[in-house]
């Protein structure tokens, strides 16, 4: 038996066996070769094709599908072996000196654009074959594998170098309970979907990938961050009671499901969720909750490799609003950009893209792609309570410049008689310094605001949030934080404009208190935290608003962590 210890991801414990998977590739950096190098990339290349065949040579000989399906991997190979594309990929390395991986991505992307350009649908589905075999191929040039394996079962607990969105996705789907992945920071867009699809889930453990064997019988307790290999009999039976006493909470906590989320002392809270997949909308549904304070758009180009349709996405969001109705679904529209990249997407690799083309930006440059997702959230509002928000606002100019084009929207569909929602909300996201500064020209400008505190405190403090080396940085609590959050609050009260907070900090047992305290009345939470959050929301009194009401805080963090670790504590502690 041995103990090791990590960061936790998501909280829960959960017992299984180790299996060691490879993980997607990411979009290929953009560094180029010298001259003397193109004879090794020129190989590479045609070596990863060879290893890509032999792939669907066996993807070929295994498979148990029908003739149709078997004509499409026939097909990839004819992709594969384009003469055509080839030249293309060779010409990028040889001309451009581009690194194998970056020649095969820009020229498979080129392709791609052409095909889903062209408005027929068969095309559309050519260049989901292209984008398939470019992935492939780009896989097998970083080394890694893009696929599940085939004897992934239910009990396995993956273990990964990281994580992607979409392998947590995939994962998810194939009922894959928790993971571990050597390297991993909280507020990734991984880590917040594990918690959103209830994955427990461990990173940073020292030498973890090589201190496991496939197999290895693993128990991983999510709360402490402990990983514990093959457990002795006393050990297993320990953790094994601990399953039923969470258990136990949770049926606990969701008999709060019918109570009022309502202070101790009478003050309504509203509760949301927020929502990164449609799937989750059954657990959503089970909420009871006061509505969706954010749905990450996004997160539907994860997993694919074209941009969704206009229809695909009216369909997703009319669902919602109706599923949802009469309670508000805010749909946040897409946040592409840094983590949250499509292998085949429209976006130009960046040196910084954390302050790069991302959020209303990169919407706002790829008008098309905006308006196609902006027509298709007006058209489902005609069916329930649709709310839009913008991401990455700097300023009301900004906000002005994406309400510009969202007018010239609902002008078209106004014009072309189709129904939707005239009185629609739309809202800002405060998430970056700049905006929560400018909070009060922002208040009077937008229906509503919301606070991303995930990318606020990355921002406010410089740190990046998925940089494990700097998290001791990443301090959520800190007074800078604290002092944006509040003058936010006193803006949007002035105007009476919603302010909701639905970054992670709103999902936190420890800063629940402290943001209701300072005044905050929307919360949009994970749904795996969604209940304890109401529990906690029951215990804020009036004490708790004196309390913070006295505090000053122009203060050092370490007097803030006295005042959420030791003053505030026992509204967030839950008993089990
Ligand atoms: C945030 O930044 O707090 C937020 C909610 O947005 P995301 O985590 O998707 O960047
Ligand atoms: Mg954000």
């Amino acid at each position: 038996m041995l103990r090791l210890s990590g960061n936790s991801i998501n909280n829960g414990i959960f017992i299984g066996r180790a299996l060691h998977i490879a993980v997607q590739a990411h979009a290929a950096d953009t560094h180029c070769i010298s001259e003397g190098e193109i004879p090794a990339e020129l190989k590479r290349f045609h070596e990863a094709i060879n290893s890509v065949d032999a792939d669907i040579s066996l993807d070929l000989k295994n498979s148990k599908l029908g003739n149709n399906d078997l004509d499409i991997l026939a097909s990839h190979r004819d992709i594969l072996h384009d003469p055509e594309l080839t030249k293309m990929v060779e010409t990028s390395i040889k001309e451009q000196l581009h690194h194998a991986g970056l020649a095969v991505q820009e020229s498979f992307k080129k392709i791609v654009s052409q095909f889903e350009a062209m408005s027929v649908e068969s095309f559309a589905l050519r260049a989901a074959d292209y984008s398939d075999v470019g992935t492939r191929l780009m896989n097998a040039l970083s080394g890694v594998s893009g696929t599940l394996p085939d004897n992934l079962e239910s009990d396995h607990i993956p273990i990964v170098s990281e994580m992607s969105p979409s392998l947590v996705s995939k994962l998810a789907h194939a009922s894959i309970g928790a993971y571990l992945c050597a390297r991993g920071s909280y507020n990734s867009h991984a880590s917040i979907l594990s918690r959103a699809l209830g994955l427990v889930a461990i990173a940073n453990i020292p030498g973890l990938q090589e201190k496991l064997k496939d197999d290895d019988l693993l128990i991983i307790d999510g709360d402490e961050g402990k990983l514990v290999i093959n457990p002795d009999e006393e050990t297993l039976e320990f953790y094994a009671q601990k399953v039923q006493v969470v258990e136990l909470l949770h049926q606990k906590l969701e008999k709060l499901k019918a109570s009022a989320s309502q202070t101790a002392d009478g003050k309504e809270i509203t509760l949301y969720a927020n929502i990164g997949l449609p799937e989750e909308m059954a657990v959503i549904e089970n909420l009871g909750c006061d509505g969706i304070g954010l749905f990450r758009t996004e997160f539907l180009f994860i997993s694919r490799q074209n941009l969704p349709s206009e229809e695909e996405q009216f369909e997703i969001y009319r669902q919602l609003a109706e599923r949802m109705a009469p309670t508000p679904v805010t749909i946040r529209t897409f946040d592409l950009g840094c983590d949250k990249l499509s292998p085949f997407g429209l976006e130009v690799p960046e040196e910084n893209p954390y302050l790069g083309n991302r959020g209303i930006r990169f919407s706002l440059a790829n008008h098309e792609m905006f308006y196609t997702q902006l027509k298709a959230i007006l058209r489902a509002s005609a069916f329930g309570n649709i709310r839009i928000m913008f991401p990455m606002i700097l300023d009301a100019e900004d906000f002005a410049e994406a309400k510009h084009v969202f007018n010239h929207c609902q002008e078209q569909l106004y014009s072309q008689g189709v129904a939707f929602d005239s009185s629609i909300k739309l809202g800002a996201m405060i998430e970056i310094p700049s905006a929560a500064l400018e909070a009060d020209s922002l208040a009077m400008a937008c229906d509503f605001l919301s606070i991303g505190t995930n990318d606020l405190v990355q921002y406010t403090l410089a740190v990046d949030r998925n940089n494990e080396n700097v998290s001791r940085y990443y301090i959520q609590h800190h007074p800078a934080v604290l002092s944006l959050i509040r003058s936010t609050i006193l803006s949007a009260a002035k105007y009476n404009t919603p302010l909701s907070v639905c970054g992670e900090m709103a999902s936190n047992p420890t800063y629940i208190p402290l943001l209701i305290g300072m005044g905050i009345k929307e919360l949009s939470i994970n749904p795996a935290g969604y209940f304890a959050a109401k529990a906690i929301v029951q215990k804020c009194d009036r004490q708790l608003f004196q309390l913070i009401s006295r505090f000053n805080f122009s203060v050092s963090v370490r007097e803030v962590e006295q005042l959420i670790y030791r003053d505030l504590k026992h509204y967030s502690t839950i008993q089990e």
